[in-house]
């Protein structure tokens, strides 16, 4: 099966009891046994219907096989970070998502779970920071804002030979136009809050694996811990899934005609996109990945000009996340990125001329014009 066609014949696909080519919403918290443990599902935590036809299809999409869907992106992070324990060190993407840093930086670290931050597009600086205690390396690519590509063939190769687990954070490349199980990694997650979903009307996570004892592991971790997603959320990640091919082949046409408006337009300085060939990491991601996405980031000539942009849009909702079908503009320093330092956040990159747009779905035309005017506004 190809992926668009998995993504709506995948999983489970129509519901085996009734013939229906959606699965049911099953909104029971508990199912009678007939006997004392004989039954298929138990308790609406350990398992549900619902969430068990998302997990299948999540796994099929991302190569795997074993999904789990949790209550948010942050959830499904959390719960992998509970395969580790005191003592334990982790090396991370140093631009990661800003909430993702927040709970490296302030929570784990309360746990007794260390990280390094590090450069991971840089291969020597990645290999010097791993420790004797070093357990997985986290990675994000493309990164956000900033689009920095780390290369997933020569990392999972580096954490084989030091015996770590690859964890990647997928969510901007989406298992449409990429997948790390298939190269080496050992865990993949997702924000689904954003283009699995698609829409803007779900929060959700979730994590794939490929080996038998990581599903066991997170299985029990899922249901010990309990941030699971619920059954309506559930159905609807999988209605927006049906969409993903045709969505992000969509975003990726526009993209790369407003990358192309975006570099001709004077008072832009800077425009990051995958998709560019002079774009540090064009090279790399497009051997792992099939397509560059629809996040473009880009520097204007000063702050006022950023916040003139961000304030002047009218298809380009001033919103945080990303993703969804409505165009989204945002300035990562003050909104996703202001957990981070500033002095860090300069020194990443993230500036506050720097602005961060999301591509939807609307005519690509309406787009331009829309950036030009609130550009140009005074
Ligand atoms: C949004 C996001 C998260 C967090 O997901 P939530 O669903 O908001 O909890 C994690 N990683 C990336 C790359 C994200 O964009």
């Amino acid at each position: 099966m190809r992926q668009k066609t998995k993504l709506i014949h995948g999983g489970r696909g129509f519901d085996s009891t009734t013939g229906a080519v959606t699965q049911p919403i099953q909104l029971a918290s508990t199912f009678k046994q007939d006997g004392i443990g004989n039954f298929i599902y138990e308790y609406a935590r350990t398992g549900n219907p619902t969430r068990s036809a998302l997990e299948e299809l999540l796994a099929d999409i991302e190569y795997g096989t074993d999904g789990f869907a949790f209550s948010s992106g942050m959830a499904a992070i959390t719960a992998v970070m509970k395969l580790f324990v005191q003592g334990d060190h982790i090396v991370v993407t140093d631009d990661v998502y800003g909430g993702t840093y927040r709970l490296f930086s302030n929570v784990l670290h309360k746990e007794g779970i260390h990280v390094s931050f590090v450069d991971t597009t840089d291969l020597l600086a990645l290999e010097a920071a791993i420790l004797p205690e070093t357990k997985a390396i986290f990675l994000e690519t493309p990164t956000n804002p900033l689009l920095k590509v780390t290369n997933l063939f020569k990392v999972t190769e580096l954490a084989k030979h030091h015996q770590l687990l690859t964890i990647v954070d997928n969510t901007f490349s989406t298992p449409y136009w990429q997948n790390p199980l298939r190269l080496g990694a050992d865990i993949v997650l997702h924000s689904a809050t954003k283009y699995l979903g698609g829409h803007s009307d779900v929060v959700a996570g979730a994590v794939i694996v490929k080996d038998s004892s990581l599903a066991s592991q997170l299985g029990y971790i899922q249901n010990a811990t309990g941030a699971v997603l619920g059954p309506s959320d559930s159905w609807l990640l999988m209605r927006g899934i049906k969409t993903l091919g045709i969505r992000m082949e969509e975003i990726e046409t526009s993209s790369r005609q407003l990358v192309k408006f975006l570099q001709s337009h004077p008072s832009v300085t800077k425009v990051y996109y995958p998709g560019l060939v002079k774009h540090s990491g064009h090279a790399i991601h497009a051997l792992q990945a099939r397509g560059y996405g629809g996040i473009i980031s880009f520097t204007v000539l000063s702050e006022e000009i950023a916040l003139n942009t961000t304030n002047n849009t009218h298809y380009f909702t001033l919103a945080e996340s990303l993703g969804a079908v409505e165009s989204l503009i945002s300035i990562p320093a003050k909104m996703t990125h202001a957990s981070i330092p500033k002095d860090r956040r300069e020194q990443l990159g993230i500036t506050d001329s720097l602005i961060r747009i999301s591509v939807g779905l609307e005519d690509v035309e309406d787009l331009a014009e829309d950036l030009e005017i609130a550009l140009t506004h005074k």
